[in-house]
């Protein structure tokens, strides 16, 4: 492309909004326009990234034989009442009517839409398994969408889905999704690593995420450097303490004191002059069981994740002031364990062995001291608390990690949840009617292309990994009043054209600082510069942008040089006009 036809509006500035480096220099390299809160024009450069990542997205999931369809975008109301959806999803689904008052929504995710589908065609075994994707648009009425293609509203997703007549089949094909996942974010050349997740409003029974590593990261993630494990700290397990603590000895009954208008565990922790950590920190939750309580420590967080499965409930909410008024007998944040005789108790594993602590009273301006657990209240211990660094893992016990990671991808068991709901049904091999066990796998892909200018670029731009470049090679005369300068200039353009390669030709008139500077901005693998001065040797420059190393390359052995340095880093340079 020569940049004298190219549309590539490249910037000086960053735009205010921009809070994070991807989305400073998508705009400044003319790569992304806002047209509204989380929703952006994709321009050349921009789109021919995005291109590069569904490339290798297609050919990837091809290779494991999932098959392409494109279902709409808008969706009808009806469907998402079938699967209960309609009035779980919330806000982020851009609900509208059509002329004749019809609902419709604006699909965030298609498992429903999948499932009609399949519902219509499939009948036996014998039509199973299937997996089926699509790449295409999402929209999701965030809350806070920001970053730009990073959490926007608008995006373009690759969502699969797949259909099977047996556990063991579908647990087969989400290993096939976890390996061809990987050789995705490899092949993007992305530092990622998998981790154990949540499922979210997808639902389902287990699932993983890929996440780039990037100190920008929405998410974070424990890792065990020691047996591998690692996990979304929403999700992450905790080891239970590897020797219990000896029981504890009877000694002097709590005491009760007056903390006047002192609620929050900072705030009673520097009224009464201890640690926060000496505090038991009690929260009452409702569920559809009835109000639980839970313990934790002062600086803990509760998970409301582990909590539902430690209590075996389906919802759990904080409480209101009056349910914790009737569980505890006192109002709200007064409340503890000690006396607590209406409600279930369940606390952390690492409240066990805490001594002489501080809690709630249940009574309105008192809290106990000298507080024992296991002497003073008798809880259900359980893992129920959001993972930090310095957790001892699950598996190994040795202390973990935290780091923070974008979730590029996210992959479900879904078993039975919307097959059963929405009637999917099929005959099995001993003619039983049963519903069909699916599981579903999804990639940001404008949100990979995202991740991959946080892990790669420096103060002057992008450095892009050669897989998803939008030209793998910087074309740039120094004058192009000079006329040698021009013509041999035009006609390495053209042979490497001829070869297949993707070329930025910067054949625009002006100063020459200015065209190394938007070199550096947009980040193309190799700068080639050809001038007076590199001609007299019948030769180009090479940069490579991600070393800076240059050297003088002659005209003869450009094409070898970009074969050799393209082959190290891909296989083959996808071919692109
Ligand atoms: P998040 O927790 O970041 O909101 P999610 O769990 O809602 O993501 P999924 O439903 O698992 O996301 O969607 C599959 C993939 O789609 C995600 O892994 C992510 O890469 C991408 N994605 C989700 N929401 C957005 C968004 N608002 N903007 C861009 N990409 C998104
Ligand atoms: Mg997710």
């Amino acid at each position: 492309m020569r940049f004298t036809k190219a549309f590539i509006p490249t910037l000086k500035e960053s735009p205010a909004d921009a809070e994070v480096v991807s989305h400073r220099l998508m705009i400044r390299a003319g790569m992304i326009r806002k047209l509204a809160s989380g929703i952006y024009d994709l321009l050349p450069l921009g789109l021919k990234a995005i291109r590069r990542v569904e490339t290798i997205v297609r050919e990837e999931m091809d290779r494991a034989d999932a098959q392409e369809v494109l279902l709409p975008v808008v969706l009808p109301a009806g469907l998402w009442k079938e699967s209960g959806r309609w009035e779980l999803y919330g806000k982020e689904l851009l609900r509208l009517k059509d002329r004749g008052d019809r609902e419709f929504c604006l699909g965030p995710t298609h498992e429903e839409a999948i499932t009609d589908m399949v519902r219509r065609e499939v009948r036996s075994y014998r039509d199973l398994p299937l997996n089926l994707y699509q790449i295409q648009i999402k929209f999701r009425d965030e809350m806070r969408p920001r970053f730009g293609l990073m959490r926007a509203r608008e995006f373009i997703m690759k969502d699969a889905y797949s259909f099977h007549a047996t556990d063991e089949c579908a647990e087969r094909e989400y290993e096939n999704m976890r390996q061809t996942y990987t050789r995705i974010f490899h092949r993007c050349g992305l530092e990622f690593t998998c981790v154990e997740a949540e499922t979210g409003t997808i639902g389902g029974s287990f699932s993983h995420e890929f996440m780039v590593l990037a100190d920008t990261g929405e998410s974070s993630i424990v890792v065990c450097q020691a047996c591998g494990y690692s996990a979304n700290t929403e999700r992450a397990e905790i080891a239970p303490p590897r020797t219990p603590p000896a029981p504890a000895e009877k000694g002097e009954p709590p005491g009760e004191v007056h903390t006047p208008g002192k609620k929050g565990v900072d705030e009673v922790a520097a009224f009464l002059g201890v640690s926060p950590e000496q505090l038991i920190k009690t929260l009452i939750f409702t569920t559809e069981q009835g109000p639980v309580a839970a313990c934790v420590r002062g600086t803990e967080e509760v998970n409301p994740e582990k909590l539902k499965r430690a209590a075996g409930v389906e919802t759990v909410e904080l409480a209101d002031d009056r349910t914790i008024e009737e569980a505890t007998g006192g109002a709200a944040g007064f409340s503890g364990p000690v006396g607590l005789l209406k409600v279930p108790v369940i606390a952390d594993y690492s409240v066990m062995d805490m001594k002489d602590a501080v809690t709630g009273a249940n009574k309105r301006d008192y809290h106990l001291v000298g507080v024992t657990p296991g002497v003073d209240f008798n809880p259900t211990y359980m893992d129920i608390r959001v993972a930090k660094g310095g957790d001892p893992c699950p598996r190994c016990s040795t202390a973990m990690i935290l780091k923070r990671g974008i979730e590029v991808g996210h992959i479900f068991k879904l078993g039975v949840k919307y097959s059963e709901s929405m009637g999917a049904l099929f005959i099995d091999e001993s003619g039983r009617e049963r519903p069909i066990i699916m599981g579903c796998y999804g990639i940001g892909i404008g949100r990979t292309v995202a991740a991959s200018i946080e892990q790669n670029h420096d103060e002057a731009g992008i450095i892009w990994p050669a897989p998803l470049a939008p030209y793998h090679v910087h074309l740039l005369p120094v004058n192009m009043n000079d006329e040698k300068t021009r013509k041999k200039a035009d006609s390495l353009y053209e042979t490497l054209r001829m070869e297949g390669y993707s070329v930025l030709y910067d054949d625009r008139d002006i100063g020459a600082g200015i065209k190394f500077k938007d070199a550096d901005l947009l980040g193309m693998p190799l700068r080639l510069t050809v001038s007076g001065r590199t001609l007299k040797e019948d030769s180009v420059e090479i940069r490579k942008r991600r070393s800076g190393s240059q050297e003088l390359v002659h005209l003869d052995e450009v094409v070898a040089f970009l074969e050799r340095f393209l082959r190290g880093v891909e296989e083959r340079p996808s071919m692109n006009p």
